[in-house]
């Protein structure tokens, strides 16, 4: 059973014959989708995608709650019953599992971009693929975007090897039911750095196949790079940029604070001197036109304020292009995953009773 909460504003007048109509109405629904409405002189039904029955106001009721019954069982396994999850496992062998962080980002953007766009992805490529998600882990490693002491930034980071115990128990538990490839999707590519070992553990010890799917960003952005209007001098798949301004501005438009925005700041920290360039968020550090060098840098060392690409020329339109490229290329993958054999030989969960 889902509950969606509906309420609305209705103006009411009456029509020459003194009949009562409708002269206008707005409804606001917790939820994106917006439902095809349908009205005659007294009833507006609201067709929801995915529910066998419409909600239905009848006039003058101001607003109803009815309970319906989904057709389609929940993608998150948050939403389901564990009947519902072993209805999945009789179809598929695959579970979506987005990632996110919770960092500073441009003044512009709320700290939980890169969960946003993750759960973006991860929403319509579940639905596109036809498999499960688990619910996004909302942070991840974001150290270098700590800020300084006492300076109220707000991010929250995992240290590495919390964040992988973390990423272990979770894929241990998904095996322990039945789950034997699990596809982990980030949009923050820090989360990948600290990973390899915990993916690979999970590998050796289970046989299960745990996969990494870093969305298109950074400097990997291939897929994306014609849905983009900045130059790559401007890097469109960088903090705060192009990219993760439109994804939010089409994602969660409510967040997105456009006259906060400042120009892209990047460059090589001062204290290093004059000779190190920086041109993007990459790890590496460029010295004598070479980018061998690898330091540990603070992200407010190298941006002022923690906007490294171009918000400016960002949109909607450009949100949702990159949304549903981005998730039919993973839903892609996800159905090749699905033909794969992989034999897991081992699934228990050691630390319970029996
Ligand atoms: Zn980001």
């Amino acid at each position: 059973m889902k509950r969606i909460r509906v309420h609305g504003n209705q103006s009411i007048k009456r029509d020459k014959e003194g009949q009562l109509t409708i002269a206008s109405i707005s409804i606001h629904m917790r939820s994106r989708v917006p439902p095809s409405i349908s009205t005659n002189t007294n009833i507006i039904q609201l067709h929801y995608k995915g529910m066998d029955s419409a909600f239905i106001f009848k006039y003058p009721t101001r607003s109803i709650l009815k309970v319906c019954t989904p057709v389609k069982r929940p993608y998150n396994i948050l939403e389901c019953s564990y009947i519902e999850v072993q209805e999945w496992l009789k179809e598929t062998d695959v579970i979506l599992i987005p990632i996110g962080s919770c960092e500073k980002h441009g003044p512009h953007l709320p700290l939980g971009t890169d969960s946003f766009i993750t759960l973006a992805v991860v929403e319509k490529a579940a639905e596109k693929a036809n498999v499960p998600h688990t619910p996004l882990l909302p942070y991840g490693y974001s150290p270098h975007h700590m800020g300084e002491p006492g300076k109220g930034v707000g991010s929250v980071t995992l240290r590495g090897r919390t964040f992988r115990y973390l990423i272990y128990d979770i894929a241990l538990s998904l095996i322990y039911h039945g789950f034997n490839k699990l596809v982990f999707v980030s949009h923050h590519g820090s989360n990948t750095k600290v990973m390899d070992d915990a993916l690979r553990d999970i590998r050796y010890r289970t046989g299960a196949l745990p996969v990494w799917y870093k969305t298109p960003t950074e400097r990997d952005i291939k897929l994306i790079k014609d849905l983009l209007k900045s130059s790559p001098e401007e890097a469109p798949g960088w903090h705060s940029g192009e990219e993760e301004t439109s994804v939010l501005m089409y994602y969660r438009p409510d967040l997105v604070k456009m006259e906060r925005a400042q120009p892209r700041s990047i460059h090589a920290p001062k204290w290093l001197g004059e000779k190190f360039v920086k041109t993007d968020g990459a790890p590496t550090i460029e010295f004598m036109g070479s980018e061998n060098i690898w330091i540990p840098l603070e992200h407010h060392e190298y941006s002022d304020n923690a906007t490294i690409g171009n918000p400016f020329i960002s949109s909607p339109e450009t949100g949702r292009a990159i949304v549903e490229r981005i998730s039919t290329h993973l839903a892609e993958f996800v159905k090749e995953l699905k033909k794969v054999n992989v034999p897991v030989h081992y699934r228990d969960f050691k630390e319970r009773a029996f």
